[in-house]
């Protein structure tokens, strides 16, 4: 559609030539008059086009006075969007020096990196903890931290769990690393925290812990010494011998619960990999075996079931302990009519034990917990069953430093079965495919 002004610069055009002819007419030499006075509204014309191209040349231009019909409309158009413009680059540009204060102000530190890993911008905190200075733009991050796990990391495709380094600028601070996607074109946000306060706390709850533990071992075999010899006492009174009885339960209950947590401590201060001794996995559950059938109250039927003779690699009283926790709870929840197998078998995604069993099982909303502290199915009579709520803990912590995991199934009323994985690059070398049934 045609605007207002439009038809009236096309209402002057007509009126223009009207006037020409008639002026032609009157005066004579028609042609004359049309020439001259379009080439005078041609020359108005370029003369409007040359004053907007300076103005728009000039970068705040105010409205131009004196501008009308179809000009000023064209001047009022570009000026409105040139104010948009500006406004949107203003309020553009205050985000992001608020984003960059609020960076810069961080603790954790922040490093965008280009799709080669190259250093594109960082905040003030990066240069405390990992010293990179604002320099340092345009050079690879591996140039400047060198650490190999945070190499490793960097190379690696899956970088959802964060990596702990020491800084390479901070004397004694530890750091957690991540690398988050961040805009396009393959960019990455590197973001460090320093964990130094964590590590040391984590350092102090455990030393606490082991402490506290050491120091309840004595007395509680003091105790446990004595109360065991009453128990044995043929001269003691008949009222006191339940009493003392259920005294020296406990107190073996306290000291199971004490060594328990000691050994939990031993493996987390402990070397953070295991040895990588070769274990001969049948002779060590048939011994596991062996203690179970010695159990007083245990389920009718303990078997063994060896399908591989592979060994595996590792620290043997470790998987001992993490072993014989399994099948000491298959044995704690079967009833006496009920079974349980004990397995041991090879395939091409590792090696595996199974501990199988026909008793009361577990909770599905209970599994996932399972392997947390002092966690029980059953709060009260799990408690009274004599375990020390640790068991399971441990055997998940053995598990984790010898690179396999836990698998638990359970159906309740029906048994439960636990299953160690074990990755084949822990079976000892030669003996990844060894397989009894293919023998
Ligand atoms: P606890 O010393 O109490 O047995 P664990 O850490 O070994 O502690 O086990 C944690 C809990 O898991 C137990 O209290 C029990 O509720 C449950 N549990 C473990 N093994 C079995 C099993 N074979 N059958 C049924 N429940 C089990």
């Amino acid at each position: 559609m045609v605007s207002r002004p439009a038809f009236i610069a096309l209402g002057r055009l007509l009126m223009l030539i009207a006037v020409a002819a008639v002026a032609g007419l009157v005066f004579g030499g028609l042609l004359f008059w049309l020439v001259g006075l379009l080439a005078a509204a041609l020359a108005w014309q370029l003369y409007n086009l040359f004053r907007l191209e300076r103005w728009l040349s000039l970068r705040e231009g105010k409205l131009p006075r004196g501008v009308f019909g179809v000009w000023g409309q064209v001047y009022a158009g570009i000026y409105r969007l040139r104010s948009k413009h500006r406004e949107r680059k203003k309020r553009l540009s205050r985000v992001i020096k608020e984003f960059r204060r609020s960076t810069a102000a961080l603790p954790d530190a922040s490093v965008v990196l280009n799709a080669d890993h190259e250093i594109i911008w960082l905040n003030r905190a990066a240069t405390e903890l990992f010293g990179i200075r604002k320099a340092d733009r345009g050079l690879r991050v591996d140039n400047i931290i060198r650490d190999p796990v945070f190499v490793d990391y960097l190379r690696s495709v899956d970088q959802d769990a964060p990596v702990e380094i020491r800084s390479p600028s901070k004397p004694g601070a530890r750091l957690s690393l991540r690398l988050v996607p961040y805009g396009g074109e393959g960019q990455q946000m590197l973001l460090g925290r320093d964990i130094t306060d964590r590590i040391r706390l984590e350092k102090v709850r455990r030393d606490f812990v082991a402490n506290a533990s050491h120091e309840l071992r004595s007395p509680l075999t003091v105790i446990n010494g004595y109360l065991d010899s009453l128990t044995s006492d043929p001269e003691l009174p008949g009222a006191w011998r339940q009493p003392v009885c259920d005294m020296s339960h406990q107190a073996g209950r306290m000291q199971a619960i004490v060594e328990d947590l000691l050994t939990l401590s031993r493996l987390e201060a402990g070397a953070k990999k295991p040895a990588r001794d070769r274990v001969d996995v049948g002779g060590l559950l048939a011994m596991i075996r062996k203690d179970a059938l010695s159990l007083p109250e245990r389920p009718g039927t303990i078997e063994l079931r060896l399908d591989s003779e592979a060994d595996l690699t590792g620290a043997e009283n470790e998987l001992y302990s993490a072993f014989s926790n399994l099948v000491s709870n298959a044995v704690k929840y079967t009833p006496a009519t009920g079974r349980v197998e004990i397995g041991w078998s090879v395939d091409e995604r590792g090696g595996h034990i199974t501990v199988a069993d026909t008793g009361k099982g577990i909770p599905a909303d209970a599994i996932p917990r399972l392997t947390e502290r002092f966690y029980r199915a059953d709060k009260g009579r799990d408690r009274v069953s004599g375990g020390t709520g640790l068991g399971l803990a441990i055997a998940k912590h053995v598990l984790e430093r010898h690179g396999a995991t836990l698998e638990i199934e359970s159906e309740l009323g029906q048994g439960s079965r636990f299953t160690c994985h074990f990755p084949p690059e822990r079976l000892a070398p030669g003996d990844n495919v060894v397989n009894l049934q293919q023998a």
